[in-house]
């Protein structure tokens, strides 16, 4: 079964072939670029979901079954802010060390510090674009009042995963796999998956 990742990041198709093969056989993904889609993809939904959908539609042209991913933090004080807008929370697209202050600075004297990473997948059949299926995954945590731990990227260093005791930053990629928003959303997915290969 070979799907299409609305995605042209290499290091992103290894890393997500690499956590669905752990849950599922018979599986290749393809990246846009293998299939000759190379417009820009306009990300302008309002939600996880209109976004992820956004991105699986665009890929499904392709003729492939297709997945759109759209993922971010929501923090319960800050009325799930950062949210659509995690990767560019400060201004600027991907200037993690940014986005991290700005949520701290906002989160100063805040007792109610809880926080969920949300990670929705739409799964669209180029027959049925119309009709995508959803899964998403939630991790639950606390942000912290400092960075703890190097590792992993976005908001990994001030997200405390309470049942670990430990920050995202401070798990390496199969610990943070096992529990995270994104592992937990390919495991559903892989569930998916397993219907449509029984039905072939
Ligand atoms: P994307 O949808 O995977 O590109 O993620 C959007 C943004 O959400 C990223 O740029 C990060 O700021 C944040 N984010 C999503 N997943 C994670 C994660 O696993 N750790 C830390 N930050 C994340």
């Amino acid at each position: 079964m070979k799907i299409v990742l609305a995605s042209r990041n290499k290091h992103k198709i290894e890393e997500w072939n690499a956590t669905l093969g752990k849950y599922i056989d018979g599986v290749e993904l393809l990246s846009l670029d293998a299939v000759g889609i190379t417009a820009e993809i306009e990300e302008n939904g309002t939600t996880f979901e209109e976004n992820a959908l956004i991105k699986a539609q665009a890929a499904a042209r392709s003729g492939y079954l297709s997945i759109g991913e759209d993922s971010g933090l929501s923090v319960g004080a800050l009325g799930g802010e950062p949210g659509i807008r995690s990767a560019r929370y400060a201004g600027e697209h991907g200037n993690d060390r940014a986005n991290n202050e700005l949520l701290l600075t906002k989160l100063k004297g805040q007792s109610d510090r809880s926080a969920k990473f949300v990670c929705t997948i739409a799964l669209v059949d180029p027959k049925h674009p119309e009709s995508p299926v959803y899964v998403t995954g939630e991790t639950e945590g606390v942000i912290l009042e400092k960075y703890v731990g190097d590792g992993g990227f976005g908001y990994d260093p001030i997200f405390f995963y309470e049942p670990a005791s430990k920050t995202f930053a401070q798990m390496n990629g199969a610990e943070k796999n096992a529990v995270s928003h994104r592992g937990r959303a390919i495991a559903h997915l892989a569930d998916y998956l397993k219907t449509l290969q029984e039905k072939e």
